[in-house]
């Protein structure tokens, strides 16, 4: 049976950066990931909008991007819209994750494709992982497998509650450079929002890509009644309706996002990472850079508490060098979050704020 010194599932983001840190500090890493990783693959329901830094941090080459974005637009439905500046790129997932799954296997991790895994059980001093074609042992294990985290399933860890849980449908629409230039503008991404008339806790947007329009929608998944319907409602507002004439449908998509955290996010050299901790901005619903932070960050624990020899601190340590780095703001905005999407007052209220300062400035300096 090969053994590992630690086995990533899941290559997504956060599984990605967690396998190549672990592979560069010289741990015998394997990342195992159930789909074929190609930017021919699978596709992922994304609306793929990262922030420029994070594109000079991964040195992300310019023509893998999608789209140079300058700014967003903030519609609301009672017709007041309300705009940001701020630089970022919208990418296509399949090209994203390829890129960075990459980054880990230069480092020297072992990817298995098509493998996922399909039990996980604790043995004395490690974990024995079954895939669909192999059983292997792992002292670690980083669940990086995403909102439904089966890893985490399979050890019993408890789920997201539902008001922690998104339910977004995505829809890729093919249409031409010219009809997006003219309807969204050549640079700009769209978000609609509207409590009382569209989304109860949450909100759509429309995301352009090189000829494509991204268009998604997410509402907190208990609040909702018919999900179809409440789509096609925000397809039909006229600036939305207009800019997918003559679009040609090419997927449509549900997924979740987790807006909440999991209860615990370390237990017994078992890490969780990215959305399947639920380390996700809850509201924006930003997940990539948070997914790649935490994949690094749990290697980085196991790296530190190894040479202090003090292995008992792994989860304290976990936590604690999350909540540094950027936790204690996402736990703080979940707890906002309630608060802005009390009304439609406090949510304009917000929406006006943000076109000026950064969500997170607003919640840590209170300013509503
Ligand atoms: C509609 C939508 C729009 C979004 N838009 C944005 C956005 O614009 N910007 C942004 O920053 N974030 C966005 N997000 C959030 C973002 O997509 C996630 O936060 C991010 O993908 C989390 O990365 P991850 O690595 O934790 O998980 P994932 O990207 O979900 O990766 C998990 C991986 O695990 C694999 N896997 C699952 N089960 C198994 C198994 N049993 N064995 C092996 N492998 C397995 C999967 O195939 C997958 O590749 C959006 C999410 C949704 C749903």
């Amino acid at each position: 049976m090969k053994e590992y010194d630690i086995i990533v599932v899941g290559a997504g983001p956060g599984g990605s950066f967690a396998a190549k840190t672990a592979a560069e500090n010289g741990y015998n890493t394997c990342l195992l990931e159930k789909e074929n990783v190609s930017v021919n693959g699978r596709y992922k329901a994304c609306g793929g909008a990262i922030a420029w830094e994070l594109v000079e941090e991964i040195d992300y080459p310019e023509e893998k991007i999608s789209r140079i974005i300058e700014s967003l637009e903030l519609h609301h439905t009672d017709g007041e819209v309300f705009s940001k500046k701020g630089k970022g790129a919208v990418i296509w997932r399949n090209v994203f994750d390829k890129f960075l799954t990459d980054m880990a296997i230069d480092s020297g991790a072992k990817l298995k494709e098509q493998e996922p895994l399909i039990s996980v059980k604790k043995l004395k001093n490690h974990y024995q992982v079954t895939t669909k074609n192999y059983t292997y042992l792992t002292k670690y294990l980083i669940a990086a497998d995403g909102v439904t985290s089966f890893t985490l399933k399979t050890l019993k860890w408890p789920y997201f509650s539902s008001k922690d849980l998104i339910l977004t449908v995505t829809q890729e629409m093919k249409t031409t450079k010219s009809k997006i230039k003219q309807d969204l503008g050549e640079d700009t991404v769209h978000l609609f929002f509207g409590i009382k008339d569209l989304i109860a806790v949450g909100y759509a947007w429309l995301f352009p890509k090189a000829e494509n329009i991204t268009v998604g929608w997410g509402n907190q998944i208990n609040l909702i009644k018919n999900s179809r319907e409440e789509f096609k409602k925000f397809t039909s507002l006229p600036f939305v309706a207009k800019s997918l004439i003559n679009s040609e449908m090419k997927v449509f998509q549900p997924h979740l996002i987790p807006v909440g955290l999991r209860l615990q996010l370390y237990n017994d050299n078992v890490f969780a990472v990215g959305d399947a901790g639920g380390i996700v901005d809850p509201i924006s619903g930003k997940g990539i850079p948070y997914a790649m932070m935490s994949g690094k960050f749990a290697i980085d624990t196991i790296n530190t508490c190894e040479k202090k020899d003090r292995l008992d601190k792994l989860g304290i340590t976990y936590e604690k060098t999350l909540d540094r780095n950027f936790l204690k703001v996402l736990k703080l905005k979940r707890e906002f979050r309630d608060r802005i999407f009390q009304n439609d007052e406090s949510l304009k209220k917000f929406l006006s704020l943000w076109e000026n300062h950064r969500s997170s400035e607003i919640v840590v300096r209170k300013l509503m």
